[in-house]
């Protein structure tokens, strides 16, 4: 829906809603607008309102760019901790995570890379891993 704030040609103002603005300018080229004051039917589209729909649209996306945000914040957060309380071995990774798997004695938390094969052999040795999104720092994501 749409809301028109529409003029006659006597210059009387009066708010209409239409199904959108094609509805608008067929009704008007059949001349079935009429000023509600003067009933004439030479009336022309004054300044848009706002439009109800988009307003709800726009709540919407605000909302779900805030969401985002938020699982954007998370991930950052997890990124972030890791980074201070893991060691980073990078593609070493699986090999890294075997010897503490298998050597009892370590413990130490580590992050890294795996291949998604790699990843699986480690599932099937029953080492437990988790996958984390690893999230860009720069905000130009
Ligand atoms: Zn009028």
């Amino acid at each position: 829906m749409i809301k028109y704030n529409l003029k006659c040609k006597n210059k009387h103002e009066f708010e209409s809603w239409f199904l959108d603005s094609k509805e608008f300018e067929k009704l008007k080229s059949k001349k079935m607008i009429e000023c509600t004051l003067c009933g004439t039917k030479s009336i022309e589209k004054s300044i848009m309102s706002p439009n109800i729909s988009n307003k709800e649209q726009e709540d919407k996306n605000t909302k779900s760019s805030n969401n985002i945000k938020k699982v954007r914040d998370d991930l950052l957060k997890m990124r972030n901790f890791i980074e201070k309380n893991f060691e980073y071995v990078g593609t070493n990774f699986p090999r890294e995570v075997r010897n503490i798997y298998y050597d009892k004695r370590k413990n130490k938390n580590i992050y890294g890379k795996a291949t998604q094969e790699e990843t699986e052999e480690l599932k099937e040795e029953g080492i437990e891993l988790t996958t984390v999104p690893w999230i860009d720092k720069r905000e130009d994501n």
